[in-house]
């Protein structure tokens, strides 16, 4: 599967690249209330859920999964 460009603004995450732009592999974005819920598949930071599901109220309900901070 062709990945699709993410732009995101969050400069800080270890993903993030010039531009504005996500390097990940794989991303999960989750309802904010689950943020901090395990994710059984896949390894390290960039883990994912292809079976649970939720519902947003809108776009502030969402974050991204994959964010790790930024160490250096
Ligand atoms: S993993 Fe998430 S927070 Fe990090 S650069 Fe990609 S979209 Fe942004």
């Amino acid at each position: 599967m062709e990945h699709p460009m993410v732009k995101c603004s969050v400069a800080n995450c270890q993903h993030w690249e010039d531009g504005n732009n996500c390097v990940a592999e794989t991303i999960m974005i989750e309802i904010n209330a689950h943020a901090g819920s395990p994710l059984p598949q896949g390894s390290g930071s960039e883990q994912y859920d292809t079976k649970h599901q939720d519902s947003a109220g809108d776009v502030t309900d969402t974050c991204c999964h994959t964010f790790v901070e930024r160490t250096h």
